[in-house]
């Protein structure tokens, strides 16, 4: 059986199973079970790492459900794809209220870092209007080397 929601916000469920629904799937136990991982996950992560989630709820989750599950998830709003241009997407799990956020990026490592950026937002809209445009979507992002990977550089040299 799979677990009921421990997520504070049911309605995120309901709009997960409303938008499969119109897509004319089912929402299978499998689904639901990835639907549920991304509620138990925080920070960015990656398809494997929801595979691992999702099979921790239910351990028929196979690859192939991800895959087929990510679409849904951001599609829904459920989640947010991030791309920093790895080899590999990032997700992210969406709490609410979105202001526009900014990634900064460790050039070195792993870490990234959501943070809130509402002036992105204002300024996109602004030069756009300025050219008659309709912004569609931004993003921010910033190469940076977070601070251990700077301390690392200073005792390596
Ligand atoms: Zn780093």
């Amino acid at each position: 059986m799979p677990k009921p929601p421990s997520s504070e916000s049911p309605d995120q469920s309901e709009a997960f199973r409303a938008y499969i629904a119109e897509k004319g799937l089912r929402g299978t136990r499998q689904r639901l079970a990835v639907f549920e991982a991304t509620r138990n996950l925080s920070g960015h992560y990656t398809a494997e790492e929801l595979l691992k989630k999702s099979r921790s709820i239910d351990r028929t989750v196979s690859r192939a459900t991800i895959y087929r599950a990510l679409p849904l998830l951001i599609g829904s709003g459920i989640i947010r794809e991030v791309d920093v241009g790895r080899d590999h997407k990032y997700y992210l799990t969406e709490t609410g209220s979105t202001p526009f956020r900014a990634q900064l990026i460790c050039e070195n490592c792993d870490t990234i870092l959501e943070v809130d950026a509402p002036f992105m937002e204002w300024y996109g809209k602004t030069v756009a209007a300025k050219h008659g445009m309709k912004p569609i979507s931004q993003k921010l992002q910033v190469t940076a080397l977070c601070e251990t990977c700077q301390k690392n550089k200073l005792s390596r040299s």
